[in-house]
């Protein structure tokens, strides 16, 4: 017998803070004629890239119950074949944990952050199996005031932020529960549903109670009650959205803070995030709305708005997939554009912003958007089937070539919405389809076909919006974003892009005349070309990505001076620029074009009617 309850048994120890190592014991006491065959996911749910977690294991071996050491044969580049076994045996093994993001395991003197999708190999034929887990507390001094932030069930009587024992029902629970050991601070908060409900209402469900965390790892100085003030804001607009007993009673923001990163990862009830310390706002700043913070928000509002959708309402094949191999799916648009636009409105209609604040990032989104040539190349559902080699594998050409599934996909959702809601007479919204999705798809556990939306909107709601969709998803052409925006009193304008730092969303503060067509960044002389969109006079004019750029008609340019510069010559003259490429000096001409309106912010015209789209009440 072996002293663990489950009979698939992980203990996990930080062997190396300085070498980054985590070690495992992985104990099998499932007899196997065939001998078990072990393996590491390639993947991670909600990020869709072969990423190999198996080349982080850099020692394994095996050994049975006397301690004697088992032949381990390494099938493939993720799993391994141990010999037939009647009794229990060992399997140890170390993984090299260096990669600060939210989808790998990184491993510092701070903490321990881990997925189990790059930490518990997999006892293939044994995946529904109860696995249980036990956390070594680290020995080393400095790890003494260490604790466990995780939303796996705790076993044994081992409690929540303790070191001890856990237990998942089965492999797909494991590895959806990362794990977080370190010193940090716990924001507590909780949010009942249904809301403004007095506690003995006839006939309606108990009133649910959720107890969130918000995990904040490696140092800060931030006001954290006005975090959690917003926070649960948010949390209970997406409950309110989804009007339904939640899928979840406890749920962990899991915060890794550094100096400048960014990422965010959604699980079944907890979600990991890195982010910037100095983006989190402090008490000297009450009163106002920093954009890092802004985007902060919007980053913890999408990744909860995935408790639901992707998480528990998905596609067949992300819920099928061993994660051995890509799963090919065309409904990303609706999984990711969807999110990406409640995770920005949902802050004006739970009033953590205002609407004007909501209506620069929109115009931000759609600048974005207006400047990706490749929406004229790719559609977004096959940006989402592609999504494995393109949208996450993208270099300098991607403006041109591939559309993000996410902005375009967030443009549809605004679109959708604005139409449901007139050809409805303001009788449905787009919230109607999510909660329809949630019903009829996540509740239940029945994966979405891949013309979901157009069933729910064509046949369910019978609203006349077949060539809409029919654009949207499988052509090229551009949404009417602008005529729908009008008919909700919110006018769409353009302006050409001050600078390179100008984003969208808010009227020029000055004017330019001409179009380069180039980004770049600083250089010890001149600039670098970073990137060339299509079509534009620095594409005429042969620049290319790589190239040193360091002058223009005589003058030296800088990162500062640039479009300084070239906005003096007049339109359609013809300028020398000299630029380095591969040691070689070239010479290059380039014919000036009047300026792009390329950048895009929204004004109010009407209040009455742009209430009947973000009004702060949910129908
Ligand atoms: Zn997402």
């Amino acid at each position: 017998m072996s002293q663990h309850s489950a009979a698939i048994h992980y203990t996990l120890d930080v062997s190396s803070l300085a070498g980054h190592i985590l070690g495992v014991v992985l104990h099998i006491d499932l007899p196997s004629s065939e001998g078990h065959v072990l393996s590491l996911p390639a993947w991670i749910p909600g990020s869709y890239m072969i990423r190999d977690f198996a080349k982080n294991i850099v020692q394994i071996h095996a050994e049975d119950e006397q301690g004697v050491q088992l032949t381990l044969r390494k099938n493939d580049k993720q799993t391994w074949q141990l010999p037939p076994t009647s009794g229990p045996i060992k399997v140890h093994y170390r993984i090299y944990a260096f990669d600060l993001s939210v989808r790998s395991a990184y491993v510092f003197d701070d903490f321990a952050f881990f997925n189990g999708t790059s930490t518990f190999l997999a006892v293939e034929e044994h995946r529904n199996q109860p696995c249980g887990i036990t956390l070594m507390k680290p020995k080393q001094a400095q790890c003494s005031n260490w604790r466990v932030a995780t939303t796996l069930p705790v076993a044994n009587n081992t409690l929540h932020h303790d070191f001890g024992d856990y237990l998942a029902a089965d492999y797909n629970e494991l590895i959806d529960h990362p794990i977080l050991l370190g010193e940090y601070d716990i924001v507590p908060f909780d949010v009942v549903t249904p809301l403004n409900r007095t506690p003995l209402e006839k006939g309606m469900p108990p009133a649910h109670t959720c107890h969130f965390e918000l995990i904040l790892a490696g140092g800060h100085r931030s006001d954290t009650q006005r975090i959690a003030k917003d926070l649960r804001a948010l949390c209970a607009h997406h409950f309110a959205l989804f009007n339904d007993v939640p899928p979840i009673d406890r749920y962990l923001f899991i915060t890794m803070l550094t100096g400048r990163d960014f990422g965010g990862l959604e699980h079944m009830s907890s979600t990991a995030l890195l982010y910037s310390r100095d983006d989190l706002p402090s008490i000297a700043q009450a009163d106002h709305m920093p954009d890092g913070y802004r985007t902060f928000l919007s980053l913890c509002s999408h990744e909860f708005l995935h408790t639901w959708h992707v998480k528990r309402t998905r596609p067949a094949v992300l819920k099928s997939s061993t994660l051995a191999e890509e799963a090919y799916t065309p409904q990303l648009w609706i999984y990711e554009g969807f999110t990406s636009y409640y995770d920005d409105m949902s802050l004006a209609r739970s009033q953590v912003t205002d609407v004007s604040s909501y209506l620069e990032v929109l115009g931000q989104t759609l600048t974005r958007l207006e400047r990706n040539i490749g929406r004229h190349k790719q559609t977004v559902t096959e940006s989402s089937f592609d999504a494995w080699t393109k949208f996450y594998q993208q270099d300098a050409s991607a403006i041109n070539n591939i559309v993000s599934y996410y902005v375009k996909g967030a443009v549809i959702a605004l679109c959708l919405d604005l139409q449901i809601r007139l050809t409805s007479q303001h009788k449905r919204s787009l919230d109607d389809v999510m909660r329809y999705l949630w019903q009829h798809h996540g509740k239940i556990d029945v994966g979405t076909p891949d013309d979901i939306i157009q069933q729910i909107i064509l046949v369910e709601f019978e609203l006349p919006l077949q060539s809409f969709m029919h654009d949207a998803l499988y052509t090229n052409k551009d949404l009417p974003v602008q005529s729908l925006l009008e008919t909700f009193g919110v006018s769409l304008q353009r302006r050409p892009r001050v600078d390179a730092n100008d984003i969208g969303g808010k009227p020029a503060t000055r004017t330019r005349p001409n179009h380069f067509g180039a980004a770049y960044k600083a250089a010890d002389t001149g600039v670098i070309i970073t990137q060339v969109s299509e079509n534009t006079p620095a594409f005429h004019a042969g620049l290319q990505v790589g190239d040193q750029l360091i002058s223009l008609n005589d003058w030296q340019l800088t990162n500062t001076n640039l479009l300084d510069i070239y906005d003096h010559f007049p339109e359609s003259s013809d300028l020398v620029m000299f630029v380095l490429r591969h040691q070689r000096l070239k010479q290059l001409t380039l014919t000036i074009n009047q300026a792009l309106h390329d950048t895009i912010f929204l004004t109010v015209n009407d209040e009455q009617k742009l209430l009947k789209w973000l009004s702060n009440k949910q129908k």
